[in-house]
Protein backbone atom coordinates (compact mmCIF):
# COMPACT_ATOMS: atom_id res chain seq x y z
CA UNK A 1 0.00 0.00 0.00
CA UNK A 2 1.17 3.34 -1.10
CA UNK A 3 1.13 6.18 1.12
CA UNK A 4 -1.75 7.65 -0.18
CA UNK A 5 -3.95 4.95 -0.44
CA UNK A 6 -2.94 4.31 3.50
CA UNK A 7 -4.49 7.56 4.38
CA UNK A 8 -7.49 7.36 2.55
CA UNK A 9 -7.86 3.78 4.02
CA UNK A 10 -7.51 5.36 7.53
CA UNK A 11 -9.60 8.19 6.42
CA UNK A 12 -12.27 6.17 5.59
CA UNK A 13 -12.09 3.61 8.63
CA UNK A 14 -12.03 6.66 10.90
CA UNK A 15 -15.13 8.08 9.50
CA UNK A 16 -17.30 5.26 10.11
CA UNK A 17 -19.50 5.42 12.95
CA UNK A 18 -18.31 3.05 15.09
CA UNK A 19 -15.48 1.38 16.08
CA UNK A 20 -14.60 -2.87 16.07
CA UNK A 21 -11.64 -4.74 16.56
CA UNK A 22 -11.29 -5.22 13.21
CA UNK A 23 -11.38 -1.37 12.73
CA UNK A 24 -8.40 -0.98 15.49
CA UNK A 25 -6.32 -3.93 13.41
CA UNK A 26 -6.31 -1.96 10.03
CA UNK A 27 -5.63 1.41 11.80
CA UNK A 28 -2.66 -0.93 13.53
CA UNK A 29 -1.25 -1.80 9.84
CA UNK A 30 -1.17 1.33 8.78
CA UNK A 31 -0.10 3.42 11.97
CA UNK A 32 1.62 0.79 13.92
CA UNK A 33 1.05 -0.84 17.40
CA UNK A 34 2.96 1.88 19.41
CA UNK A 35 0.51 4.77 17.85
CA UNK A 36 -2.85 3.06 18.47
CA UNK A 37 -2.24 1.84 22.19
CA UNK A 38 -0.45 5.49 23.05
CA UNK A 39 -4.08 6.83 21.33
CA UNK A 40 -6.48 4.15 23.37
CA UNK A 41 -4.42 4.97 26.51
CA UNK A 42 -5.36 8.95 26.52
CA UNK A 43 -8.41 7.98 25.77
CA UNK A 44 -8.79 5.35 28.80
CA UNK A 45 -7.53 8.02 31.26
CA UNK A 46 -10.12 10.47 29.97
CA UNK A 47 -7.37 13.21 29.07
CA UNK A 48 -9.29 14.01 25.73
CA UNK A 49 -11.06 17.52 26.01
CA UNK A 50 -13.38 19.03 23.40
CA UNK A 51 -13.40 23.35 23.97
CA UNK A 52 -16.08 24.18 22.48
CA UNK A 53 -16.17 27.93 21.18
CA UNK A 54 -18.92 30.10 19.50
CA UNK A 55 -17.38 29.89 16.03
CA UNK A 56 -14.89 27.25 16.44
CA UNK A 57 -13.87 23.98 18.18
CA UNK A 58 -10.59 22.74 19.24
CA UNK A 59 -9.13 19.71 21.08
CA UNK A 60 -7.10 19.31 24.37
CA UNK A 61 -4.74 16.15 24.90
CA UNK A 62 -3.38 16.10 28.29
CA UNK A 63 -0.15 14.05 27.64
CA UNK A 64 1.95 12.45 30.70
CA UNK A 65 4.89 15.23 30.45
CA UNK A 66 2.74 17.86 28.42
CA UNK A 67 -0.40 18.75 26.91
CA UNK A 68 -1.11 19.66 23.52
CA UNK A 69 -3.43 20.93 21.04
CA UNK A 70 -5.34 19.08 18.25
CA UNK A 71 -7.56 20.95 15.40
CA UNK A 72 -9.55 19.30 13.09
CA UNK A 73 -11.14 19.84 9.93
CA UNK A 74 -8.96 22.42 8.92
CA UNK A 75 -9.09 23.85 5.58
CA UNK A 76 -5.71 23.21 4.90
CA UNK A 77 -4.33 19.78 2.59
CA UNK A 78 -3.22 18.25 5.73
CA UNK A 79 -6.68 18.79 8.00
CA UNK A 80 -5.50 18.25 11.39
CA UNK A 81 -2.79 19.76 13.43
CA UNK A 82 -1.31 18.91 16.67
CA UNK A 83 1.14 21.30 18.63
CA UNK A 84 3.29 18.19 20.20
CA UNK A 85 7.10 17.59 19.01
CA UNK A 86 6.09 14.65 16.76
CA UNK A 87 4.30 16.25 14.93
CA UNK A 88 6.48 19.05 13.72
CA UNK A 89 9.12 16.82 12.78
CA UNK A 90 6.77 14.45 10.48
CA UNK A 91 7.89 14.29 6.90
CA UNK A 92 5.22 15.88 5.00
CA UNK A 93 5.04 12.87 2.46
CA UNK A 94 4.22 10.70 5.60
CA UNK A 95 0.83 10.31 6.91
CA UNK A 96 0.28 13.40 9.55
CA UNK A 97 -0.94 11.36 12.40
CA UNK A 98 0.36 11.74 15.59
CA UNK A 99 -1.43 9.44 18.90
CA UNK A 100 -2.69 12.72 19.93
CA UNK A 101 -4.67 13.15 16.71
CA UNK A 102 -5.32 9.69 16.57
CA UNK A 103 -6.69 10.12 20.45
CA UNK A 104 -9.34 12.67 18.77
CA UNK A 105 -10.34 10.98 16.06
CA UNK A 106 -10.43 7.82 17.72
CA UNK A 107 -12.55 9.60 20.84
CA UNK A 108 -14.80 11.28 18.67
CA UNK A 109 -15.91 7.40 17.00
CA UNK A 110 -16.56 6.06 20.31
CA UNK A 111 -17.60 8.78 22.29
CA UNK A 112 -15.02 9.20 25.12
CA UNK A 113 -14.13 13.18 24.37
CA UNK A 114 -15.02 15.52 27.33
CA UNK A 115 -16.90 18.54 26.48
CA UNK A 116 -15.70 21.98 27.53
CA UNK A 117 -17.38 25.08 26.54
CA UNK A 118 -15.08 27.93 26.02
CA UNK A 119 -15.77 31.55 25.09
CA UNK A 120 -14.04 33.10 22.18
CA UNK A 121 -11.99 35.63 24.55
CA UNK A 122 -10.40 32.26 25.88
CA UNK A 123 -10.09 30.68 22.58
CA UNK A 124 -8.57 33.90 20.75
CA UNK A 125 -4.95 33.18 23.06
CA UNK A 126 -4.74 29.81 21.95
CA UNK A 127 -5.23 30.72 17.85
CA UNK A 128 -2.41 33.62 17.98
CA UNK A 129 -0.34 31.39 19.89
CA UNK A 130 -0.93 28.48 16.91
CA UNK A 131 -0.74 30.80 13.73
CA UNK A 132 2.56 32.99 15.26
ZN1 LIG B 1 0.49 15.22 18.82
Amino acid sequence: MNLLSQYATAASILSTPSLTEGTLSSLEQIFGHTLILGALDLLDRSNVLKYNAPARHYYHVFGSTSSYQVFLDLPSPQSAYCTCPAFAYLIPESPHMCKHVLAVLLGRQIGRIVDRPLTNEELAPILLQEYS
